[in-house]
C-alpha cells in the first residue's frame, strides 16, 4: 500500500464516520444535544496498518490535518468520487463529507418520512469570505452548517438545521420547523400548547421550566373541567378527582398527586428530568384512559 492509498483509506473511514453522526444528530437528537465523532484512532491505526516506518507518520499527520481542519460539504448535485475528490477553490485538500438523507417526522403528511438531502453549506465559509477574518490557529475548529432536506413523500417546503461543529462535536443548534411533538394528539386542544411548550423546554435542556408548564398544564385543565370557575387550584383538583369514576380512580395517577410532586421540584428549583418523563407520561396515559372511559 502507498502512503497516498493510506491517506484515501483513513479518509473515506473519516467522512462516513461523519455522515453517520450527522445522521444519528439530525434523526435522534434535540436541540442544543450533541455528538462527538470519536473514532480517529481507531481509523489511524487502521489506515496505517499496511505500511511502516517514517511513512506512518506521514499519513497520521495528514489524516490528523484532514480531521482537524475545515470538513466540506458535498452538495447533491456533485459527482462523489471521494472524500478527498470533490471540487474545491484553489487551497491544501479538505476531508469532504456526504449529507445523509434522514428520517423525520413530516408535518405536512403527519408520519415519519424519508428526507432527501437538498443543500449544505457551511455559513462560516462565507463569513470568512466576505470578511477576511479567520478564526486563530489554537482554537478547535469551528463551522456552523445549514442543511436542508425534503419530505419525499410530499415534497414540501423543505426542513432546514444549522449544526455547529467544534473540534469532532457535532452539536444541533437550530431548526426550522420546531420539533414534532409527540403524543399531542391526546392532549386536549386548550392545553395542548402547555405540552408541547413542557416538551421542547425539557428537550432543550429547560426541564425546570419543562416542569412548570405541565404543572400549569394540570392547573388549567382541572380549573376548566370545574362547575364553579375560578375555584382554588386545591379545590379543583379535588372536585375533579371526586367527579372520575371509581374504576379510573383506582387504576390511573391521579392528576392531584403529579400536581403535587411537580409543585415540590419547582420550589426546590431542582428541574429533575426523571421526574419530568415520569409525569409526562403519566398525563399522556391519563388522558388517553380518559378516552377509554369516553370521559
Ligand atoms: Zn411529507
Amino acid at each position: 500500500m502507498t502512503v497516498a492509498d493510506a491517506i484515501n483509506k483513513g479518509a473515506v473511514a473519516l467522512s462516513e464516520d461523519i455522515t453517520l453522526t450527522l445522521k444519528q444528530l439530525l434523526e435522534t437528537k434535540h436541540l442544543y444535544q450533541s455528538i462527538t465523532t470519536s473514532f480517529k484512532d481507531e481509523i489511524l491505526k487502521t489506515a496505517v496498518s499496511g505500511i511502516g516506518g517514517f511513512q506512518t507518520k506521514l499519513v497520521e499527520t495528514d489524516i490528523g490535518r484532514l480531521y482537524g481542519g475545515s470538513w466540506h460539504v458535498w452538495q447533491p448535485s456533485q459527482e462523489w468520487k471521494g472524500p478527498l475528490h470533490v471540487q474545491m477553490p484553489a487551497g491544501p485538500s479538505k476531508l469532504a463529507f456526504k449529507v445523509p438523507h434522514v428520517k423525520l417526522f413530516c408535518h405536512k403528511c403527519g408520519r415519519v418520512e424519508a428526507f432527501n438531502y437538498l443543500f449544505g453549506q457551511d455559513s462560516l465559509d462565507f463569513g470568512t469570505a466576505v470578511t477576511g477574518v479567520t478564526p486563530a490557529d489554537n482554537q478547535p475548529t469551528t463551522q456552523i452548517f445549514v442543511f436542508s432536506f425534503h419530505c419525499q413523500s410530499c415534497k414540501g417546503i423543505p426542513e432546514v438545521f444549522l449544526v455547529r461543529r467544534e473540534g469532532n462535536k457535532l452539536t444541533l443548534s437550530g431548526r426550522s420547523p420546531i420539533e414534532h411533538v409527540e403524543h399531542l394528539r391526546v392532549i386536549p386542544k386548550a392545553i395542548a400548547r402547555f405540552f408541547s411548550g413542557a416538551v421542547v423546554a425539557h428537550q432543550s435542556g429547560q426541564t425546570l421550566a419543562g416542569v412548570f408548564l405541565l404543572r400549569v398544564l394540570i392547573e388549567q385543565w382541572v380549573q376548566s373541567q370545574a362547575k364553579i370557575k375560578n375555584l382554588k387550584v386545591d379545590q379543583a383538583l379535588d372536585e375533579y378527582f371526586d367527579a372520575l369514576p371509581e374504576d379510573f380512580k383506582k387504576r390511573f395517577p391521579s392528576l392531584r398527586i403529579l400536581y403535587s410532586d411537580l409543585s415540590v421540584d419547582i420550589h426546590s428549583a431542582t428541574g429533575s428530568a426523571e421526574l419530568f418523563e415520569k409525569t409526562q407520561q403519566q398525563i399522556i396515559e391519563h388522558f388517553e384512559a380518559r378516552r377509554l372511559y369516553k370521559l
